[in-house]
């Protein structure tokens, strides 16, 4: 850096994090914007653009995942300091930083909205550990960049928590994601209109550091061919090949359509995994769609209580519902034909294009089959099975009864005398209960009879059901009550919960009232069952 330091800011003192070694990849191979100031502006002929977070007021470490601290490298006692705190919330640097904002475009809600870019996220660089993992790591909320647009910078506390538990909890339900190795509050308030009613209120301000082996999204590539800049969309491109899919080999034609390929395949397992555990992203931009096939971007996202293919929790979105639940498998085919459109140029025709979108079909298909079988015990997927699992989705969404309890409940049916009562605990309005037991009865028995069938050990059943289908999900409500004690100064609940989700299919005996149905004071409750964009 060649510029002096801003007020504030340090350079942390070299026993911090000397476990870390750099490797800057990104700003290294790939050309950045000469202009040195956050000013808003189009940025041209440039992947990135150099800026220092801005310094807080009062950096304080709310949570850490010990998990990530582990993968990157950083030892308990750089944890315990309060220096640790201060890099977090970028009010200080190691020296083998660089951090940057990178520039994407994107397609929101179905609409080309040109430049978007790190509008509040700053990498601050690229370690490598010891297995030589590569592993980015990234500020969300500190402060104004080139992208900022008319924004602030900076994230609220309650968007923050749900970020870092979150992409946690999803680690360990299995889902492809990003993760979170901090969670610093800022001592500084942000001014946020929760609800874009013109009630704008002041809420306290987070940072959370996001690690990744990528943080490059579809619109990376969007944002070039935008400005028909093929050259440095083909530089991005292989670059992200030799990065971020280093086992891909063969000549560049062929390099490039196995990496498009391969972005599809993992996209489409991505979704199978939301699907599986009744995750819904809530702003499924491009801009917002890991090239590395990652959840990214936790937003207004929400989890499935009752089962509904319409819910979204994004109020942004609740005309339209484009990203609802059970649209999001179309919704990331949609996404990778703009990333295909946007590579177009580089292929000499679009026939490897299509084959790797239809190629996401039938992965997302095959994956859908064999998790959609394992949920419900069957030792492998027969095609009649589709009309009797449809069948039990359409009770569950009728019936409205929660989908999380529901697969471990089924995981203990007596084959013998299968009977409603074991799914109990999973009806929200016993009015609809009434009206679809006797189709649950009969289902219930078909299912018993598919299940003999298969003729296998129950315990092997079981098993492969309670691999799959988790007891914890990060329920709306329970993120919610920890942000509300961590507005009131306590921050245990976040720290519990995370601790919870650590081990999502394992039964945690003492631990029961987090697996337990969204509270009827949680239907209707900002934060619970609607949330915006506003974070
Ligand atoms: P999102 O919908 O959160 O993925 O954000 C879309 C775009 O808005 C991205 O370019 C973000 O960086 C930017 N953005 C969102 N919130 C802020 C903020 N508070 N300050 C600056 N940019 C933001
Ligand atoms: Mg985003």
């Amino acid at each position: 850096m060649n510029h002096p330091l801003p007020a504030g800011f340090d350079i942390a003192p070299p026993e911090m994090l000397r476990a870390l070694r750099f490797d800057n990849r990104f700003v290294r191979e790939l050309p950045g914007d000469p202009v040195d100031s956050p000013r808003p502006r189009q940025v041209r002929d440039a992947c990135w653009s150099p800026v220092l977070p801005t310094p807080v007021r009062e950096p304080r470490l709310i949570a850490h995942s010990a998990e990530v601290a582990a993968l990157l490298g950083i030892p308990d006692a750089d944890i315990a300091s309060p220096e640790f705190a201060k890099i977090f919330a970028g009010n200080s640097l190691h020296a083998g930083m660089q951090p940057y904002a990178a520039c994407y475009g994107g397609h929101q809600f179905g609409n080309w909205a040109g430049q978007l870019g790190d509008g509040r996220a700053i990498t601050l660089g690229e370690t490598v550990n010891a297995k030589d993992e590569r592993w980015e790591l990234q500020l969300k909320g500190a402060g104004l960049t080139p992208y900022s647009r008319t924004a602030d910078g900076r994230a609220v506390l309650r968007s923050s928590i749900r970020e870092f538990l979150c992409s946690e909890a999803m680690h360990h339900l299995g889902v492809p994601t990003t993760r979170a190795l901090s969670l610093v509050s800022t001592g500084e308030p942000v001014l946020r209109d929760m609800f874009y009613d013109g009630n704008a209120a002041h809420e306290p301000g987070a940072v959370v550091c996001r690690v990744s082996p990528s943080f490059i999204r579809f619109g990376n590539f969007e944002i070039l061919a935008s400005r028909e800049d093929k050259a440095l969309l083909e530089r991005l491109v292989d670059f992200t090949i030799a990065r971020d899919y280093p086992h891909i080999a063969g000549d560049t034609t062929e390099r490039r359509r196995r990496w498009f390929e391969e972005v599809c395949e993992r996209t489409a397992l991505m979704i199978s995994h939301w699907m599986r555990v009744g995750f819904v992203h809530g702003v499924m931009n491009t801009d917002n769609m890991s090239i590395l096939g990652l959840t990214i971007d936790y937003g207004p996202y929400g989890w499935i209580d009752n089962f509904d293919p319409d819910w979204t929790p994004n109020t942004t979105d609740s005309g339209q519902r484009r990203y609802r639940f059970g649209h999001q498998p179309q919704i990331a085919q949609w996404n990778l034909s703009r990333l295909a459109s946007a590579l177009l140029d580089l292929f000499p025709s679009p026939e490897p294009l299509e084959a790797a979108l239809e190629r996401y079909v039938d992965v997302y298909t095959e994956s859908q089959e064999a998790m959609t079988a394992a949920k419900f015990g069957f030792k492998s997927w027969r095609a009649e099975d589709d009309e009797l699992t449809g069948e039990a989705l359409r009770i569950l969404r009728d019936a409205e009864m929660d989908m999380t309890i529901f697969y471990r409940a089924l995981a203990k049916i007596d084959v013998k005398r299968p009977s409603v009562d074991m799914l109990d605990q999973c009806f929200y309005r016993e009015d609809l209960r009434g009206k679809n037991e006797t189709a649950l009865d009969h289902w219930l028995v078909r299912y018993a009879t598919r299940v003999r069938a298969d003729a296998e050990p129950a315990e092997v059943r079981v098993a492969r059901m309670n691999a799959v289908n988790p007891k914890y999900v990060m329920r709306n409500y329970l993120a919610q009550e920890a942000i509300d004690a961590a507005h009131e100064g306590n921050n245990a609940p976040v720290i519990d919960l995370l601790d919870v989700m650590r081990h999502p299919y394992d039964e945690q005996p003492g631990r029961e009232r987090y697996a337990k149905k969204r509270p009827d004071w949680a239907r209707q409750k900002a934060g619970c069952s609607m949330l915006s964009c506003s974070s």
